[in-house]
């Protein structure tokens, strides 16, 4: 009887699929949907102060759609899948230690707009499928700052720098940190994020984002 109810619940609630509506057979999307997502070589994508950063994917518009809609519209769900899709790199490039989760933070006035840090759910997420441990206050942002897409490159730098800085003394510095964010364009936001790390006193930082815009060269 239990069986026979718990297989009705399972039809009754089955989603379909965030993409083409089909009954999905995994989180979210469907394993057609997933393997249209265009992954990144499990390689070092770019250097920012001597830290590795690693791109998962290519910002198409699959992975446009699924950030914005995570971002914005309260699909906090999608964050599940992202988790998945970090997971997934994260294995292929075979991190060698367990490292602390921080994700990217956002200001007072953003968090007041949004509601939410759309990478902190990620984060979250990414913690239980690594069994890394998760920090969303060790990194804080102090300084709300004008939206970076609006302007150019340098002013983008001007613009973002000393707006963050490192909350938690009790961490131990020798602790590795893995830096999460969704895209990664110009790479300001994170260079500031991992150069306050370091001047922290950190020294094993590396960072993943989900997308990156730029075709692999
Ligand atoms: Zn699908």
């Amino acid at each position: 009887m239990i069986k026979f109810i718990e297989k009705l619940l399972s039809i009754i609630y089955i989603q379909p699929c965030y993409f083409c509506k089909s009954t999905k057979d995994d989180n979210i999307i469907c394993k057609k949907c997933y393997n249209k997502i265009h992954f990144m070589p499990p390689a070092v994508y770019k250097e920012y102060s001597g830290c590795k950063v690693y791109a998962c994917c290519l910002y198409d518009d699959i992975i446009k759609h699924l950030i914005r809609d995570l971002k914005y519209h309260n699909k906090k769900k999608l964050s599940v899948l992202f988790a998945k899709l970090m997971n997934d790199y994260i294995k292929d490039i075979n991190l060698k230690q367990e490292y602390l989760i921080i994700p990217v933070p956002i200001s007072k006035e953003r968090r007041k707009e949004r509601k939410y840090n759309h990478m902190e759910l990620v984060s979250d997420e990414l913690s239980k499928l690594t069994g890394f441990k998760n920090n969303k206050n060790l990194l804080i942002r102090i300084k709300d700052t004008e939206k970076q897409y609006k302007l150019h490159r340098t002013e983008r730098i001007k613009n973002i720098k000393g707006a963050f800085d490192v909350n938690n003394t009790e961490i131990s510095k020798e602790t590795p940190i893995l830096i999460i964010d969704d895209i990664t364009s110009t790479g300001i936001t994170l260079e500031e994020n991992i150069k306050t790390l370091k001047k922290s006193g950190f020294k094993e930082i590396i960072a993943i984002t989900l997308a990156t815009p730029d075709i692999w060269n």
